[in-house]
Order: C-alpha cells, then structure tokens, then sequence
C-alpha cells in the first residue's frame, strides 16, 4: 500500500480499486502500515490503519485491581467505589430525532426533502456514536493506566440482544422487558468499552479477563451469601444473611474482580491477556475527502 504525505494537514492513500484518496491526517501515523479499512459514518467517510508501532506490552503494571460491573444504572463502577457515566443523546437531540422521523414517514420516497431528513437524522446519530466512542476510550485509559489487572463480566451482550425478539418456532420470552434492557445495553457501547480496554491494554502491560456474569449481583460481597432477596433495588445492596449493605453496582464489580483474581491465581492468566487476542498495533481514523 503506497501513503504519501501531501502536506503537513493532508496525506494520499492508493486504495485497490479506488486509486488515489486522499484524506485528513487527524493523527500521526506513527509506524508501518499494515493494512486500511474505509468506512461511512453519515455524510463521512473514514480510513482507518492497523499500524506496527514496533511497541511491545510491558511485563509488569504496579497499580491495585478492579473490577468493573457494565451495568445499566451506572455505566461502569469499580470495586473500589469508582463510577462513571455519560448520556451520549441530549434531550434535545431526541426530540429532534423523533420530529425529523414524522417529517421521514410524511415525504416521498427518493425525493431530495427525504435525503436531507435522513442526513439529519445520521448527523444526530454520529454525534450520539462520537460522545460514545470518546467515554470508551477515556474510561479505557483511566482504568488500564492505573491497574495491572482489569475483570469484566462476561455478558455475551450479542446473544441477549439476538434472543429478545426470539423466532417464530421459539418466540423469545420476556421480550419487553429484554429489549427495554438491549437497548440500554447497545446504548452504553459495552462491547465497544470491552474492545477499547484491550486495545489499550496492550500498552500499559494490563491484563483484561473475562468472568462469567452468574450471581455477581445477587451474591454479598462481604460474606458470599447468594439471595435474590438482597437485591433491594437497582442502586442498593443489602445482605439478608449478614446484613452488609453497599452499593449495588459496586458490590457487583468486588464480586467480579475476586472471579478474576481466582481465574489469574489458576494461572489462566496467558489466555486471558489481550496482547494474544488483539492483532499488534495501533487503530487510527482519518477523515477522508474523495477527490
Ligand atoms: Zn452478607
């Protein structure tokens, strides 16, 4: 693959079958190209490149542990009492949304009223996909520069958003309730933090492990009784067998992170280590401009 550098903002890229593009250099390309990907986002076309930075995971990280809960209330609470959360649509922009999509069923199909609409709605939907993006990426660096050990649930948030609306032999069961959930699910971009926490694993010398999600809401932290019961509400964790209270969320992640220290004290801990899992280098986008 040929890269030229046209000037200190712009480069060029000769792409099979698309020949010379050039595109906005929104980061350094710091190593040797390994590969690109062009992608559309709205009215926008990116390229992105797998880069070899040469760089290697360091062997030893000194910070303590958490454990982190992908949860629907708080977006991400750690076991040691950390939490952050970020709406990614502004109330306006879904009552905008929500008019433009009138405004769609209103107009004639392939008409250019219709296109603008649907320009709009895409211009609203990439802001909500940026703010997601950069909270993964910011709360991915908060945590992996700070902890040797990272222990997520397991989710498998693809399959639970695959069995909601179940299929017509084997209609899904709760289906509601579950897509209510889905949509808050996709909405967090858990698969999108998952991924952003191993890319940037592989910098910091972080290990991410993977634990199944079975009981870590339900079971006490403090003294591992399991009981549905103690589940009090969303936010609040009170035991019914020792009486601790805590944090649901937070109770959660204590739980998750002492399933992945068992994991790592197996000795497990080479499976789980994403340098194995993510393909060497670094991922950037660029703006691309057709010429
Ligand atoms: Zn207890």
């Amino acid at each position: 693959m040929l890269i030229e550098r046209l000037n200190r903002r712009w480069g060029r890229v000769r792409l099979p079958k698309l020949g010379w593009v050039t595109f906005r250099i929104s980061h350094p390309l710091g190593g040797v190209v390994r590969s690109a990907t062009v992608s559309r986002d709205g009215n926008h076309w990116y390229v992105s490149f797998v880069v070899d930075d040469g760089k290697t995971t360091p062997k030893e990280h000194a910070w303590p542990d958490p454990g982190v809960d992908r949860g629907v209330v708080v977006a991400v609470a750690c076991s040691d009492g950390w939490m952050r959360d970020r709406r990614f649509t502004t109330r306006g922009e879904i009552k905008r949304h929500r008019r433009l999509q009138q405004k769609l069923a209103r107009q004639k199909k392939g008409s250019a009223s219709r296109r603008q609409t649907l320009a709009a709605m895409r211009s609203i939907r990439g802001r909500e996909r940026d703010r997601r993006a950069d909270f993964c990426a910011w709360t991915a660096h908060r945590l992996t520069e700070r902890n040797a050990l990272v222990v997520l649930e397991d989710l498998r948030t693809r399959n639970m958003t695959r069995n909601a609306k179940g299929t017509v032999e084997q209609p899904g069961s709760n289906v509601k309730a579950k897509a209510g959930l889905n949509r808050s699910i996709l909405g967090r971009g858990w698969w999108q933090l998952a991924t952003a926490l191993k890319g940037r694993a592989h910098y910091s010398g972080t290990t991410v492990v993977e634990v199944p999600a079975r009981f870590t809401s339900q079971t006490c932290s403090a003294c591992a009784a399991v009981d549905p019961g103690s589940r009090e509400g969303q936010a609040r964790f009170r035991c019914t067998h020792c009486g601790h209270t805590m944090n649901a969320d937070v109770n959660a992640a204590r739980n998750i992170l002492a399933a992945g220290l068992a994991v790592t004290a197996c000795g497990d801990l080479d499976a789980g280590r994403s340098v194995k899992q993510e393909p060497a280098g670094n991922r950037e986008e660029l703006l691309l401009q057709p010429t």
